[in-house]
């Protein structure tokens, strides 16, 4: 690296209005690579690299860091066993049916009054 990169003009800068820089600061990455950049935090954790990104590496890899994979099985699988119980649609069926089983009784009491 030049020597340029470390250059900080510190007398042409306002004092203590910056935060602190650390010329050295480590990059440490999901896959296990670590880079030194100029940075005004000491350490970095990223999840993805030039090192590991498919862009680069030109193979197609999934870094799932975030278990977003993972967790969408898991909610699919859920979502599958409370399937059986019913939701909105049963309960529409289930009301339809009582409205329905409530006017044929309602028709039959008609019915048996105009007869009398
Ligand atoms: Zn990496």
């Amino acid at each position: 690296m030049s020597v340029l990169l470390y250059y900080t003009p510190a007398k042409f800068m306002k004092p203590s209005i910056h935060p602190e820089y650390f010329p050295q600061a480590k990059v440490i990455c999901a896959c296990g690579e670590e880079y030194e950049v100029g940075s005004t935090k000491e350490e970095v954790h990223v999840e993805l690299c030039s090192h590991c990104h498919p862009f680069f590496t030109g193979k197609q890899k999934l870094v799932d860091t975030a278990r977003r994979v993972e967790k969408f099985h898991e909610r699919a699988a859920k979502k599958e066993t409370t399937a059986h119980r019913g939701g909105k649609k049963r309960k529409l069926q289930k009301r339809a049916a009582r409205k329905e089983a409530a006017r044929a009784t309602k028709e039959e009491a008609a019915e048996k009054k105009s007869e009398k």
